[in-house]
C-alpha cells in the first residue's frame, strides 16, 4: 500500500481546503487497503463515506500534504470505530460475574477460557470454568486441561457426581450444565464463571437456540462474541447471526498472530457496534492482551510506516511558528536571527526522519539539505544567537569587530564562527526578502516543494 499511497502523495499546498480530486484519489487507495484487508464491502463503503466527508471540511495542514492529511483523516476514524465504547470486562456487583462465550467451532473459546481465567486469576479473582460444550467427546477434556494450565477449577458434567471431575464420553444437556455450573460458583463463591459452550463450523439454528437457551439460563454479565481474525468477509454474516441469535456485549478476536490483517475487527464493530475486549495472539495462555484500536488500525491499513512519517513530520513542524514565518514572508517584513533560529531548529527536528523522506517524493531537496546537515551545528548557532544583544539580534549589521569577539567568547565558539552565521543569515535573508515577491518557501517543511 505505501508504494501506491506514495504516488498520491504530490501537489503540495500551504492554504486552504484539502481538494476533492486530492480527497478521492486518496480514498480509492484507502478503500483497496481495508478491502485487502478483509473489512466487509459494506463497512467499506460506509468508512469511506464518513472519512470523505471529513476531509472535504477539513483545513489544509502545513505540515501534511493532501494525501497524508487523509491518511491521517482513516487512522483517527479507525481508531475512534475501533476504540469506540472501549472498555474492560464488566462485573456484577451481585458476583459471581458470570461470562459466556460463543463463537463458532474453532473460533478459539476454549482457548480464550483458560487465558481470561488465568489473566482473572492473576488480577485476584477465583474464576471457575464451567464445561458447557457437550457436542464433541472431547471438549470437556480439553477445557479441564486449559483449566488446569491455568490453576482454576473446572464444573463439568459427569453422571451422579457435579463435583467437577471430568469424563470423556459426556452425554447431557448443557444448559442444565450451564446452570449447575453458576449455582455452584455461587456456593463456593467463586467471584466469576466464565461458561464455554458448544460451537458448529458452520451457523445453524439448533446451535444457536442452544447457545440461547444457555443465555436464558445462566443470565450473563458478559456475553463475548469469540471472532477468528482470519475469518475475513464471512465476519459480517457470523456476527450478525450471533447478534441475532444470541445476541453479545462485547467481542473478542483470536488468531492475531497469523497473517490476518484484522478487517474483522472493523466489520464486526461496523455491523454491531460492540466493543472489541480483548486480543488473543497465540495459542498459549498468556497470548492474551487487551484489545488495542491504534494498533489495530494500522495493521488494517498496513501502513505503520507511513503513519510514524505522519507523526514526525507532525512533530517536525511547529505550525503556529511557520504561520508566523510565513505572514512576515508575505507582508515582506524582516527575517530575523530569531526566525532563523527556529528554521535551524526545525531542521535538527526533521533530522531525525532523514530516513525516512525517502519515502516521499518531493522531498529531494529537502533531503539534500538535511544530508549536508549538521545537528550540533544548530546548538553552536543557538549558543552564538544566545550571546547577542537583542539590538544586534534584530540589526545585524551593527555587529562590528569588538561586537564578534565578545560573542565569539560568550557563546564558546571562535570570531570566523560568528562570521560563517552572520554570512548564512544574510544569505537566508536574502532569500526570503525574493521569496516575499516571489511565493513559495523552497526548503521549509510542508511549504512549497
Ligand atoms: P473453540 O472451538 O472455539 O473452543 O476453539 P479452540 O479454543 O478449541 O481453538 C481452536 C484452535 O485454535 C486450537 O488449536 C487453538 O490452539 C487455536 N487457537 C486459539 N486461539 C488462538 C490464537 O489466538 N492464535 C493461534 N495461533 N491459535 C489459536
Ligand atoms: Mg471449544
Amino acid at each position: 500500500l505505501s508504494d501506491r499511497l506514495t504516488s498520491t502523495f504530490k501537489n503540495l499546498r500551504a492554504k486552504g481546503r484539502l481538494s476533492e480530486a486530492d480527497i478521492d484519489a486518496t480514498i480509492r487507495e484507502i478503500r483497496r487497503a481495508l478491502l485487502d484487508a478483509d473489512v466487509a464491502v459494506p463497512v467499506v463503503r460506509e468508512f469511506s463515506a464518513t472519512v470523505r466527508e471529513r476531509a472535504l471540511s477539513s483545513e489544509v495542514s502545513g505540515a501534511l500534504n493532501p494525501a497524508q492529511q487523509v491518511v491521517k483523516i482513516v487512522n483517527e476514524e479507525l481508531v475512534g470505530i475501533l476504540g469506540g465504547e472501549s472498555r474492560g470486562l464488566r462485573f456484577s456487583k451481585t458476583p459471581p460475574t458470570v461470562i459466556m462465550l460463543a463463537g463458532l467451532q474453532g473460533a478459539g473459546k476454549t482457548t480464550l477460557a483458560g487465558k481470561l481465567a488465568l489473566h482473572l486469576r492473576e488480577q485476584g479473582h477465583t474464576p471457575l470454568l464451567v464445561a458447557a460444550d457437550l457436542q464433541r467427546p472431547n471438549a470437556v477434556t480439553q477445557l479441564s486441561v486449559v483449566a488446569d494450565r491455568a490453576g482454576v477449577p473446572v464444573f463439568a458434567p459427569h453422571p451422579g457426581n457435579q463435583s467437577g471431575v471430568e469424563v470423556d464420553d459426556v452425554i447431557g444437556d448443557p444448559v442444565a450444565v450451564a446452570r449447575e455450573g453458576v449455582e455452584t460458583a455461587r456456593q463456593r463463591q467463586h467471584d466469576v464463571v466464565i461458561v464455554d459452550t458448544a460451537g458448529r463450523l458452520g451457523l445453524d439454528a439448533v446451535l444457536m437456540q442452544q447457545a440461547s437457551d444457555i443465555r436464558d439460563a445462566v443470565q450473563p454479565d458478559e456475553v463475548l462474541f469469540v471472532i477468528d481474525a482470519m475469518i475475513g468477509q464471512d465476519a459480517v454474516a457470523t456476527a450478525k447471526a450471533f447478534e441475532e441469535g444470541v445476541d453479545f456485549t462485547g467481542v473478542v478476536l483470536t488468531k492475531l498472530d497469523g497473517d490476518a490483517r484484522g478487517g474483522a475487527a472493523l466489520s464486526v464493530r461496523g455491523v454491531t457496534g460492540r466493543p472489541i475486549l480483548f486480543a488473543s495472539t497465540g495459542e498459549k495462555l498468556t497470548d492474551f492482551e487487551a484489545f488495542h484500536p491504534d494498533r489495530m488500525a494500522s495493521r488494517i491499513l498496513d501502513m505503520g510506516d507511513v503513519l510514524t512519517l505522519i507523526e514526525q513530520a507532525e512533530k517536525a513542524f511547529d505550525a503556529e511558528q511557520a504561520a508566523k514565518m510565513a505572514e512576515k514572508v508575505a507582508t515582506g517584513q524582516d527575517f530575523t536571527l530569531a526566525d532563523f533560529l527556529v528554521q535551524m531548529q526545525q531542521m535538527k527536528n526533521m533530522g531525525s526522519m532523514k530516513k525516512m523522506l525517502g519515502m516521499l517524493p518531493g522531498m529531494g531537496q529537502m533531503r539534500e539539505a538535511l544530508d549536508n546537515f549538521d545537528e550540533r551545528e544548530v546548538d553552536r548557532i543557538e549558543a552564538i544567537i544566545r550571546s547577542m544583544t537583542p539590538a544586534e539580534r534584530d540589526n545585524p549589521k551593527i555587529i562590528n569587530g569588538s561586537r564578534r569577539a565578545r560573542i565569539a567568547r560568550g557563546s564558546g565558539v571562535t570570531t570566523s564562527d560568528v562570521n560563517q552565521l552572520l554570512e548564512r543569515f544574510a544569505g537566508a535573508q536574502k532569500m526570503m526578502r525574493q521569496m516575499s515577491r516571489g511565493g513559495g518557501m523552497p526548503g521549509m517543511p510542508g511549504m512549497g516543494n
